[in-house]
């Protein structure tokens, strides 16, 4: 069981250049969509490990976890 229903990940869209280093990283959790940019899947995802790990990969810093329940930013 993943960890991405404990934690809230947003994506800064606009400035996503679909390279998919989060996708490589967390691909049960980060996908590219039609228009190649970086979209969150639903469903238990990877564990929070993989989902930081995705986070920092990427060359633009946008991607942003926080834990759901306390609101507290994990990353960046
Ligand atoms: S690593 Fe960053 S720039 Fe690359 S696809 Fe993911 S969100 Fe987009």
């Amino acid at each position: 069981m993943g960890d991405a229903a404990k934690v809230k990940i947003c994506i800064d869209r606009e400035q996503c250049i679909g390279d998919g280093l989060c996708v490589n990283e967390a691909p049960e959790t980060f996908e590219l969509d039609d228009d190649q940019k970086a979209v969150v899947l639903d469903g238990p995802g990877n564990d929070l490990e993989y989902i930081l790990a995705a986070a920092k990969s990427c060359p633009l810093d946008i991607i942003v976890v926080e834990d759901s329940a306390t609101g507290k930013k994990l990353y960046p």
